[in-house]
């Protein structure tokens, strides 16, 4: 039997409230992902019926949704800044505490000066793209060591037809020269390792070597700080972003690596989200 468009809302809504805390939301975009429409067509259309091809798609994603994968694994696309990017299991999903790190790492980019910056861990490409749209004078590489990252990242460049930005998969900066960059930034992993949120929500569902770093989650900046001070410029920045309870430590970090001016930057949440230096 089919069943309407707000029948099915509803039905979908009910079936995901035990595990999700948007579960109407999340019951629209999957929807809206199946029949390719926007959420509101079920909003002028609600007594519309759903073909059973369509409803049985549904039902798929539905059930996926309900044994917890994200959204964004689902329908593969994951707004970050003002772009829609193709995400996979095989990249972090962006979140919108990282838009506080393209922000910072703007206000230091004069428009019309060409830099060469480097994203290290660029995942899906969301930092690096978003500074490559907003900067086109600029040149970005972005360095992952998953090969199936840099594809994704590449599609995503592709697809937003950007020629500044160049993905590679590698070990940090380890194919980059001395003195070089103009400026680094990295969302590297910072998680620890013990760390009980790996067990919830979306997390569960993503690459634990994009999340994950040591004991106290400082493994890859151990890495990056001596990398980084060793390819930057005079006077070149480093931005990195870091879990809450990280910005004190970092900034001891950067200082014993030869930083200066450093500072703390919180996001947009309050958070304390971002580390800045230069060297
Ligand atoms: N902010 C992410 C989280 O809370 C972690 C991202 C990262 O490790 N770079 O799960």
């Amino acid at each position: 039997m089919s069943l309407t468009i707000a029948q099915n809302l509803q039905q979908a809504t009910e079936k995901l409230k035990p595990s999700s805390d948007s579960a109407r939301l999340d019951a629209e975009i999957l929807l809206a992902h199946v029949l390719k429409k926007d959420r509101i067509y079920f909003l002028t259309w609600p007594e519309e019926l759903v073909s059973q091809p369509y409803q049985a798609a549904y039902l798929e994603l539905l059930e996926r949704r309900a044994g917890g994968e994200p959204i964004a694994y689902i329908t593969e696309v994951q707004a970050f800044w003002s772009l829609q990017l193709k995400v996979t299991p095989d990249t972090l999903i962006p979140r919108p505490d990282t838009e506080i790190l393209v922000q910072e790492a703007l206000n230091l980019l004069h428009e019309d000066m060409n830099y060469t910056i480097v994203d290290l861990g660029s995942g899906s490409g969301a930092i690096t793209l978003a500074i490559a749209v907003e900067r086109p004078h600029c040149h970005i590489l972005g360095v992952d060591q998953s090969k199936q990252a840099v594809q994704v990242a590449t599609e995503n460049a592709n697809q937003l037809a950007l020629h500044n930005v160049t993905f590679q998969q590698g070990d940090w900066l380890s194919d980059v020269a001395d003195s070089s960059l103009d400026m680094v930034v990295s969302n590297p992993p910072y998680v620890a390792e013990n760390d009980p949120h790996m067990s919830e929500g979306d997390v569960r569902f993503e690459p634990t070597s994009a999340l994950l770093a040591g004991p106290e989650g400082l493994a890859a900046y151990e890495k990056i700080l001596p990398e980084a001070k060793r390819c930057l410029k005079q006077k070149a920045w480093l931005l990195l972003e870091h879990g809450y309870d990280q910005q004190n430590k970092l900034l001891e970090l950067m200082q014993q690596h030869g930083f200066k001016e450093t500072r703390g930057v919180r996001d947009y949440g309050g958070q304390t989200r971002v580390v800045i230096g230069r060297i």
